[in-house]
């Protein structure tokens, strides 16, 4: 199961590379396909590539990204358990915002990733990923809010470099983490009800099997 879904991702990971859907690639590094655990009960959705993002392939991987490990930490997670994407997955020219059209372009990819790591929880880093989820939504009053649907939670978070442009934001942000196991759990034991209970096999007789007789 987990090399399928490894494998799976490889290969949305492979036709993201070579995508010119849009014309976020051009004058690229690398792609940013995502990465992390494909069993992931978390998945982070940022923004879009910055630069250090772009030189290396991989999310997070700049300041913002050294803020998120270190907010996973304080909730004794490591990047390698989680798995992190961005709504679009080549770098915006000059870090601009991501245009419609390249968010409608990538949002294939975004939504093949999601359906196959299948998360408990998708965590929405910014008003791009957030307004996926909750389209009228406004961070500042609905940070650290789940909701839950579809058998999952969203959980919109500020995204980390605003918190580190901002850093009035952190505390509000260290809560908010620290919430994401309260939300887990919910989601874990929303799961358990909504499945069918298990069937119920006859218990084995007890004692030694007999011996068929021979006469
Ligand atoms: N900001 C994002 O939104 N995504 C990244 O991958 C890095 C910074």
């Amino acid at each position: 199961m987990t090399e399928d879904r490894a494998a799976v991702l490889a290969a949305i990971a492979a036709e993201v590379r070579v995508c010119k859907a849009c014309r976020l690639f051009e004058g690229t590094t690398n792609a940013v396909p995502g990465a992390g655990n494909p069993n992931a009960e978390i998945m982070f959705i940022g923004e879009g590539p910055g630069f250090n993002e772009d030189k290396k392939g991989l999310p997070f991987v700049g300041r913002s990204g050294d803020y998120l490990e270190k907010l996973l930490k304080i909730i004794n997670l490591q990047r390698e358990q989680v798995f992190i994407a961005n709504v679009v997955k080549h770098r915006p020219p000059e870090n601009r915002d991501p245009l419609p059209d390249e968010m409608a372009a990538c949002k294939p990819f975004l939504d093949r990733q999601i359906a196959v790591i299948n998360p408990l929880v998708i965590v929405t880093l910014g008003r791009f990923s957030m307004a996926r989820y909750f389209p009228n939504g406004k961070i500042t009053q609905i940070h650290g809010q789940p909701k839950y649907d579809d058998d999952r939670a969203y959980y919109p978070l500020f995204h980390p470099a605003a918190v580190l442009r901002n850093p009035n934001l952190e505390p509000q942000m260290e809560a908010d983490f620290k919430r994401l196991l309260e939300v887990i759990t919910e989601v874990k034991s929303r799961r358990a009800k909504a499945a069918p209970p298990e069937k119920k096999t006859e218990p084995p007789p007890s004692g030694p099997p007999k011996q068929l007789s021979l006469f």
